[in-house]
């Protein structure tokens, strides 16, 4: 059977800039009959993500990410029907996911890979498990209930830095939702900052790229911050570290703004923001949410719950085919994205 796919074409290099042609779209064939244990399935969805960054190097500085070779099919999150089982417990119509799913039109997988999906816990948005009911959602999630150290009643200040984004838009309203009494966003765009404001319930909301932040963050919480949902490092981390209170926590989620530099992860801290740290006694503890997939089941149920009672707002930016990828991944990197980054393959 003639499929499309989707391969590493180049890689950017460590430090540089990754774009759309890094990827190339090819005509390619798979298997035509089925080993028993497979399932043939069609792609709906795929999720493209900041991890895959790392997965354009030669080496990806981590153990648990295998790097992308050249030539070969890209893998990331992915959604999908099956067409064709002969997996005991996967039949023709039923929506799987992989976390390793390749970015091709149509594969064969091994049936023990995948999960069932139940369409009804989203109400019907199959897109939400690539999301908010899947990686992004739990990330946010169980982030802040490991490190986040959030309590009802505790008068608590959050805030979010690239808050817009997939685990930023969410990870705002579950502070708030966990017992938060502020929660302010920092994005890059102001019409990222008016739906954070508007659409998520966000107090307020900041554009780094406009005016003094650390000034607006003083305004906006006067009290200081007691919790840090840190997606992007940097220089925005720097500025918030500054105004964190005595014993306050930092739920160190990713680093996005080093992502394209050669520095090891977590990157450290320069010496006056650790000194800051050190005095104020601010955990900064590492999270990864693959980690704690011992409560992925129960913590999908709470998110797709709060996502049936209206409670979680959820924003995709949605792409359409296969041969846009390599695209909205470049955007994606770039804040094109408000909410979750999806590529829809099914047209
Ligand atoms: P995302 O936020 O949807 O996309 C990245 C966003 O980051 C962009 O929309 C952009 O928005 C912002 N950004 C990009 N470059 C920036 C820069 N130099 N400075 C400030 N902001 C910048 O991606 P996501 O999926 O939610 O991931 C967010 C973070 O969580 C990433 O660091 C990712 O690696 C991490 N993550 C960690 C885990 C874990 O287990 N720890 C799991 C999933 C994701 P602006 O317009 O605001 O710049």
């Amino acid at each position: 059977m003639i499929i499309q796919r989707v391969v590493l074409n180049s890689r950017p290099g460590k430090n540089g800039v990754p774009v759309a042609e890094n990827f190339r779209l090819e005509q390619s064939t798979i298997a035509d009959t089925l080993q028993a244990g497979q399932v043939r399935v069609k792609t709906l969805y795929l999720s493209v993500d900041p991890y895959m960054r790392c997965r354009m190097n030669e080496d990806t500085g981590s153990d648990y990410l295998r790097p992308w070779q050249l030539a070969e099919v890209a893998d990331g999150g992915g959604v999908g029907v099956v067409e064709e089982s002969k997996h005991s417990n996967l039949g023709k119509g039923d929506f799987v996911t992989s976390f390793t799913w390749p970015w091709q039109t149509v594969a064969i997988l091994d049936g023990n890979l995948l999960q069932k999906l139940v369409p009804q816990l989203v109400n019907g948005r199959l897109s939400y498990f690539l999301g908010a009911a899947g990686i992004t959602g739990l990330t946010a999630l169980l982030g802040i209930r490991e490190k986040g150290h959030v309590a009802v009643g505790a008068n608590q200040t959050m805030v979010v830095s690239g808050a817009a984004g997939a685990c930023g838009s969410l990870a705002g309203q579950i502070g708030r939702l966990e017992g938060c009494s502020r929660v302010v966003g920092i994005a890059g765009t102001d019409e990222k900052c008016s739906i954070l404001v508007q659409e998520m319930g966000f107090d307020a909301a900041i554009n780094y790229k406009k005016g003094d932040v650390a000034k607006q963050l003083r305004e906006l919480c006067p009290d200081g911050v007691d919790v840090y949902f840190d997606n992007v490092g940097g220089d925005i981390s720097d500025t918030v570290i500054s105004q964190m209170n005595q014993n306050s926590h930092i739920v160190l989620c990713g680093q996005i703004s080093q992502y394209n530099k050669d520095v090891p992860y977590p990157p450290p801290l320069s010496p006056d923001i650790e000194k800051i740290q050190k005095e104020r006694n601010i955990t900064r503890e590492r999270f990864l949410v693959l980690n704690y997939m011992d409560k992925q089941e129960t913590s999908v149920l709470q998110l797709c719950q709060w996502i049936q009672e209206g409670k979680l707002k959820v924003r995709e930016t949605v792409v359409e085919g296969l041969a846009n990828i390599g695209a909205a991944f470049q955007s994606m990197m770039n804040g094109g994205n408000i909410g979750k980054q999806i590529v829809s393959v099914s047209k």
